[in-house]
């Protein structure tokens, strides 16, 4: 099958170089940008995946989210509404590469419902193994030394349904440790998966820096992912007028 590249929509660019960090610094921004004005689906909230709801009721009460955290973008919060969502990992990357985020697929399936698929054109989230270039930090002019991930989507109007969409690309280095990849791949998925944002606690895998043991998924993870998901958003419901 072959996809004509639908016209880029929305947004603008979000450049986001978060100080502290020495060795881990991502970033997340739109690549495309439009105006859709008065053809823009109204914001209205999709069913939460039943899998997340369940893995939010095991969870015990109390442990809070960062919800506070997540932008929310002129399209509504960046969720998925077609499941399960499709996963393409870049066949350039080097087995270890791979085997890593795999990984952090298989850590997120247990919560969200995900699917690996071989073809990158028809991918809602795809991961490529890509050197990142250096940002200077906009606070103190420094070089960070290594990036190892980051995170980009751009919004588009799916040409037979009409329906308004997003595609996510998430960028991770390849030549980091097994342990230090894992958890830039756990992270940048969270990004992918609707976690726009960054948690201020070292505790949960969404911080915004990384850590001597990173964190696993934690439950303001889930908290956080399953309030997102009851946001409401333009993404997943259809645009009234062709765009042109
Ligand atoms: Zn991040």
């Amino acid at each position: 099958m072959t996809t004509t590249r639908p016209k880029a929509l929305f947004g603008r660019t979000m450049g986001r170089s978060l100080g502290l960090a020495i060795v881990f610094l991502c970033a997340l921004f739109v690549t495309a940008r439009l105006s859709l004005a008065s053809m823009a689906p109204p914001l209205k909230a999709h069913p939460v995946p039943a899998i997340l709801i369940q893995a939010v009721q095991r969870l015990s009460p109390g442990s809070g989210d960062y919800f506070d955290q997540i932008d929310r973008k002129s399209v509504g919060y960046l969720v998925w509404s077609e499941f399960p969502v499709k996963v393409a990992i870049d066949a350039s990357g080097d087995e270890r590469w791979q085997r890593q985020v795999k990984a952090a697929i298989e850590e997120w399936r247990r919560y969200f419902p995900l699917a690996i698929v071989s073809t990158p054109e028809t991918a809602d989230i795809r991961i490529e193994a890509k050197r990142l270039g250096l940002k200077p930090d906009p606070k103190t002019g420094a070089l960070p030394r290594f990036r190892s991930g980051q995170a980009h989507y751009e919004v588009f109007v799916e040409p037979v349904t009409q329906l308004l969409k997003h595609r996510m690309t998430v960028e991770l280095a390849p030549g980091q440790a097994d342990g230090v990849l894992l958890s830039v791949a756990r992270h940048e998925i969270g990004h992918a998966i609707g976690l726009w944002g960054h948690s201020p606690s070292p505790e949960d895998s969404m911080y915004f820096s990384q850590v001597k043991n990173p964190p696993l998924i934690s439950s303001r993870d889930l908290q956080t992912l399953a309030r997102v998901y009851e946001q409401p958003t333009r993404l997943g419901w259809r645009v009234e007028t062709a765009v042109k």
